[in-house]
């Protein structure tokens, strides 16, 4: 069965970890953008250069840098059935090229989900991971900016997928196992 999924949620809302989860039990890869401008960050390439100025200040990398590098990671094999793709697309602009990209494979999104979380909650988790991951778009300053960036420029994102009635919302809060179960469920029509 292929999935091609995109899953949306604010920064903290768990996305990583439950797309992790996805992934294994979907059988498709998750792809997470902001994972791969670490990678390249932590590995000195043109890219990690290019996008360090952007993620140390919470802001979104330009759509050109992140479209191409998005367009490379889909053309990979791994993906020929799919993938969960986290953290992307960010903005409107992203949503219209993800479709002209998956148009160029002659496949379509199946759906986006959303993970829903209180927006408090979220701040305390991220603050919570600073400490334990060291992130460095992780400090107070830096999460206000990538809440806002989220909430402007990310939030519309959702409502242009409601709009195709491609969008299904999953309370993010809970136990890890209970938000992976209710997401599973959301996503079993989307892909069956
Ligand atoms: P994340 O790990 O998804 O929170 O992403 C970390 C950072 O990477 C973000 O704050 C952005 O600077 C950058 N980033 C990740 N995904 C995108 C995207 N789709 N468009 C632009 N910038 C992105």
């Amino acid at each position: 069965m292929s999935a091609r999924l995109v899953l949306l949620g604010a920064p903290g809302a768990g996305k990583g970890t439950q797309a992790a989860r996805l992934s294994e039990r979907l059988g498709v890869p998750a792809i997470s953008t902001g994972d791969i401008f670490r990678a390249n960050i932590k590995g000195g390439t043109e890219l990690g250069r290019l996008a360090q100025s952007y993620t140390d200040k919470g802001e979104l990398v330009p759509d050109s840098v992140t479209n191409d590098m998005v367009r490379a990671r889909l053309a990979e094999a791994d993906t020929a059935e799919g993938f969960l793709l986290d953290g992307y697309p960010r903005n409107t602009a992203q949503v219209a090229e993800l479709d002209v990209i998956l148009g160029e494979h002659g496949v379509a999104l199946d759906g986006a989900v959303e993970l829903t979380a209180d927006p408090e909650i979220v701040t305390a988790r991220l603050l919570k991971r600073a400490e334990i991951e060291g992130r460095v778009d992780d400090t107070e300053d830096v999460i206000r900016t990538r809440l806002a960036v989220y909430a402007e420029q990310t939030a519309p994102v959702a409502g242009l997928y409601a709009e195709r009635n491609a969008l299904v919302a999953v309370d993010g809060i809970g136990e890890l196992d209970e938000v992976t179960e209710r997401l599973v469920a959301a996503i079993a029509p989307l892909v069956g």
